[in-house]
């Protein structure tokens, strides 16, 4: 189907351009607007509320005066909408996945697998809000009895990642509900349309005022920092980069916030000698490939045992070699943009670094001259282990490969990272998987699966890629606190 001017102006005319506060969608008080551009051809294609410090306050007023009731309505209320809210999601498919190809520049089909990826996790924890289950029990000498029960931590500040504009915020949104919390929810100032759209369909979706306000803003500090120094916020939860995580864990210190940090990965991807190479190399260009890259479960790092590396390394250079660049939506288009041009300049100078260590260009290696920020899927040689684009997230197209010689090899290199959120192991033995997943200091480990992200699992990092998990049972448990009642056993003497 070709995308017509018509249709995007369309789109773009539907998506609400306020901050929503206490279920009003309205002017920023800076009187400030924010432009939101196409990074496929720069052109701007909405200006919405440029949202500051007065406009976070009355966003956690409104939170914090919706709490206590919200946390008493019936899980069974919070399920519905829940629910109700993934049918509008899923019956708004292709509005929301042109959306995200427009602001953020993925291919649409990629969009439409997001749209999917992110209305799961409406569904998922709303089957999960009439679940949440206490324990009660007797003490071990007979005198008490103990009760446990769950209650939601209170007002969250939830901060999203431009990457994946609807799956970030429905990752924690839905749990969140879910658990009787309220929120502030603060996207990207790059990609902030798909959550003013996603707003607006939780409000049809019959979520009440102040439950989820949204403030968009061109200084992320202006709207987070009053919000971690207010005593009425319990949490935060962040999805972004490990530098503005740290800073962000120091501030929620002072008012002892529950965090949640979902932070930056360097995923090695392990490819074995008795692997199928063809499913390996397909896997290799989905771990790598999806997203242009920009990922933070993205391969980073492809370690290939040195006697199939060559084998691997020209069919890998085959594939990505011909991968189509362009907008994403446009039909056929593999590959979109990078978000913006330093984001490309980072990467071009980690592929030039690599290639004066001595790296060989398999194909790509250059920026695409003209309109948008492209860079030519890429596939790297003969990387030395000491090169910076095997340490740095390269958040992009680039495939850098490297060699191993055995399994304590593999493990060796794969962790020496600050990092440890996703990785990949290939291989045609479960033993082998089993072995490397107790070496390997990763909080997830896909097993001859290049995608791994799932509604229904604990997505998450160890070391430098954070704290907490999203998704999964675990996802709910960090919207809630636990509270532990004592009480005498009538019956005990
Ligand atoms: P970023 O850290 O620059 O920004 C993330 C969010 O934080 C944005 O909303 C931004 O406005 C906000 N922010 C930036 N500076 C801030 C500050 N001083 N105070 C408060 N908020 C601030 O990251 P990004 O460039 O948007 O996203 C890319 C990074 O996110 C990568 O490192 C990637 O690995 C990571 N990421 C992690 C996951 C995960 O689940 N672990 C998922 C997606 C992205």
């Amino acid at each position: 189907m070709t995308i017509t001017a018509t249709r995007e102006a369309e789109l773009l005319a539907s998506v609400p351009t306020g901050l929503l506060i206490n279920g009003q969608w309205r002017d920023s008080s800076t009187g400030k607007t924010l432009d939101v551009h196409d990074p496929a051809t720069g052109r701007v294609l909405a200006s919405i509320a440029d949202g500051g410090t007065e406009d976070a306050l009355a966003a956690l007023d409104a939170a914090s005066a919706a709490q206590a009731g919200w946390a008493r309505t019936a899980p069974r209320v919070r399920a519905e909408i829940l629910r109700k809210a993934f049918e509008l999601v899923t019956e708004r498919a292709e509005d929301f996945a042109l959306l995200m190809t427009l602001e953020m520049g993925k291919p649409l089909a990629e969009a439409r697998g997001e749209v999917a990826y992110g209305a799961e996790f409406l569904r998922w924890y709303s089957e999960e809000t009439v679940r949440d289950y206490g324990r009660y029990l007797t003490t071990p000498e007979g005198k008490n009895k103990i009760l446990v029960q769950r209650k939601p931590v209170g007002p969250c500040l939830l901060i999203t990642p431009w990457n994946f504009p609807l799956a970030m915020a429905t990752r924690k949104v839905g749990p969140a509900v879910a658990a009787g919390c309220t929120m502030v929810l603060k996207p990207a100032k790059l990609t902030p349309l798909t959550s003013q759209l996603f707003a607006a369909v939780m409000l049809e979706a019959g979520l009440p005022a102040g439950v989820l306000n949204v403030v968009a803003g061109s200084s992320a500090s202006a709207i987070s920092g009053p919000l971690l120094a207010d005593p009425r916020l319990r949490k935060v939860s962040f999805t972004g980069s490990t530098e503005v995580g740290k800073r962000l864990m120091a501030d929620a210190a002072n008012n002892v916030l529950r965090t949640s940090m979902e932070l930056g990965g360097n995923a090695p991807f392990i490819v074995f000698d008795d692997a199928d190479l063809d499913k390996a190399v397909e896997g290799a260009v989905a771990a790598k490939m999806r997203n242009m890259g920009e990922a933070c479960t993205a391969a980073n790092r492809f370690l290939v045992q040195d006697t199939v590396a060559a084998e691997f390394s020209a069919l890998l250079a085959a594939r990505i070699g011909a991968l189509t660049t362009g907008r994403g939506t446009e039909a056929g288009v593999d590959v979109g943009p990078m978000i913006e041009e330093k984001a490309r300049t980072n990467i071009h100078a980690l592929v030039t670094d690599a290639v004066a260590a001595g790296a060989t260009v398999l194909t790509g290696g250059d920026v695409v001259p003209g309109d948008g920020f492209f860079y030519q899927p890429t596939v790297l040689g003969n990387v030395p282990n000491d090169a910076a684009i095997l340490s740095q997230e390269i958040f992009g197209p680039v495939a850098p490969i490297t060699t191993f010689t055995d399994e304590d090899d593999a493990a060796r290199i794969a962790n020496s990272t600050e990092y440890g959120l996703a990785s990949y192991v290939y291989s045609r033995d479960f033993s082998t998987f089993l072995r490397m997943s107790e070496k390997l200091e990763f909080g997830m480990v896909g097993f001859n699966a290049g995608v791994i992200s799932n509604a229904a699992a604990p997505f998450g990092g160890v070391k430098h890629s954070g704290l907490g998990r999203e998704g999964g049972a675990e996802g709910i448990a960090e919207y809630t606190t636990t509270q532990y009642l004592g009480i005498a056993d009538p019956y005990a003497g």
